[in-house]
């Protein structure tokens, strides 16, 4: 009998395409908005700069400050330069730091949005706002942090760096990787993932040839569109938290980080739920960790938490903060499962199942 399941809705305009930006002042319009502040980060200023202008006096400014992990302390100026210069909406062109930001002012200003991502991370389609004030990150899910419309322009992540391109589409499938089994999923949200996982596996591989394939760089993004609308509709488990873990007490960058627990999260679930994530051993080989593995090693990922700075000394600290709250995973696990997942991420092992 076909499984009973909720299916909450898709609440966000998307428009894809490559030469999509073009069509900013439209959607800004359809909005019933005349004055955007663009945001981005300091790295993609002359991006936000030139989008200003093509708005003309549709665009009240550019606040190019935006920064990884959403610190309150930043998102005080920008909420800041929004009313000084009597904006009536934002625009996040950028990665999930841009969108971050573009949410941490819409919660608090009930500014409309238009997100413009421009990796594979996956904040755009999502409820959820990540923050962090003196050290510590906080995430909340509320409908006011949803963008309004996502404007997806292919032609934006052909400057993206092939190591941000391989980590950042391994951070979408982990999205996918987590959806698969989660409880709250639904048929819709399984179809995407399904049809994202075929896509990457058949774009990263080109991209890493070629990084400028304009025909791969538009079947990563419709993945990563896939993968964000999973990550903003269900429930994400054991990956994430250990991600969210170790980003926001370890500062570890977050696209690498997803990337490298990614097969050892997968592992260690799909020998409890293997059926559910066949999905994934079907594309990447099986059985699923191992696939994901030998995947991300052909695309030059880096494979061991090693190599980002983290000590080996901080494993049980951080296997002891995963377990601080209780959440919802496939597989039980206690403090010393965690510890021998982190163990074999942070050496880099080709995982056995
Ligand atoms: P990022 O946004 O920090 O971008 C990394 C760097 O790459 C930045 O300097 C950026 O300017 C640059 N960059 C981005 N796109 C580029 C392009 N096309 N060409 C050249 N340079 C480009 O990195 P990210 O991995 O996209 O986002 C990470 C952040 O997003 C984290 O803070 C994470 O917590 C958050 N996030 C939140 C959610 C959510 O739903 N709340 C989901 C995913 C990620």
């Amino acid at each position: 009998m076909t499984r009973a399941f909720t299916f909450p809705g898709i609440t966000t305009r998307v428009v894809f395409g490559a030469g999509t930006l073009a069509r900013t002042g439209e959607e800004l319009a359809r909005l019933g908005h005349s004055r955007a502040l663009v945001l981005s980060t300091p790295n993609q200023r002359q991006d936000a700069q030139a989008l200003a202008e093509r708005l003309g006096d549709k665009a009240a400014g550019v606040f190019a400050g935006a920064r990884m992990h959403t610190p309150v302390e930043v998102t005080e100026k920008a909420v800041q330069a929004f009313l000084d210069t009597g904006s009536d909406c934002v625009i996040s062109l950028g990665g999930g730091s841009t969108t971050g930001l573009g949410k941490a002012i819409a919660v608090r200003t009930g500014a409309d949005q238009i997100a413009i991502p421009t990796t594979y991370a996956g904040s755009e389609m999502t409820d959820i706002l990540g923050e962090t004030a003196s050290g510590e990150k906080t995430t909340r899910r509320e409908a006011a942090i949803r963008p309004e419309v996502v404007i997806y322009d292919v032609d934006l992540t052909l400057s993206l760096p092939l190591g941000l391109t391989v980590t950042s589409a391994l951070n979408a499938i982990a999205h996918a990787m987590e959806a698969f089994y989660a409880p709250d999923r639904n048929p819709v949200i399984e179809a995407m993932c399904r049809d994202a996982m075929r896509a990457f596996q058949s774009a990263i591989p080109r991209l890493v040839q070629d990084p400028a394939d304009r025909e791969a760089r538009g079947e990563a993004l419709y993945a990563a569109w896939c993968c964000s609308t999973a990550l903003g509709q269900v429930s994400m488990a054991l990956h994430h938290k250990l991600a969210h873990v170790l980003g926001g007490s370890f500062d570890l960058p977050h696209a690498e980080t997803h990337a490298i627990l990614l097969p050892h999260t997968t592992a260690f679930n799909a020998a409890a739920v293997p059926d559910l994530l066949s999905p994934i051993a079907g594309v990447f080989g099986a059985p699923a960790g191992a696939g994901l593995w030998d995947f991300a090693k052909a695309s030059g990922a880096p494979m061991r938490l090693a190599d980002l700075g983290l000590a080996k000394a901080d494993l049980p600290r951080a296997a002891a903060i995963a377990m601080k709250n209780k959440y919802w995973n496939p597989r039980p696990f206690d403090e010393a499962a965690i510890l021998t997942l982190l163990q074999a991420a942070w050496a880099g092992t080709r995982p056995a199942s």
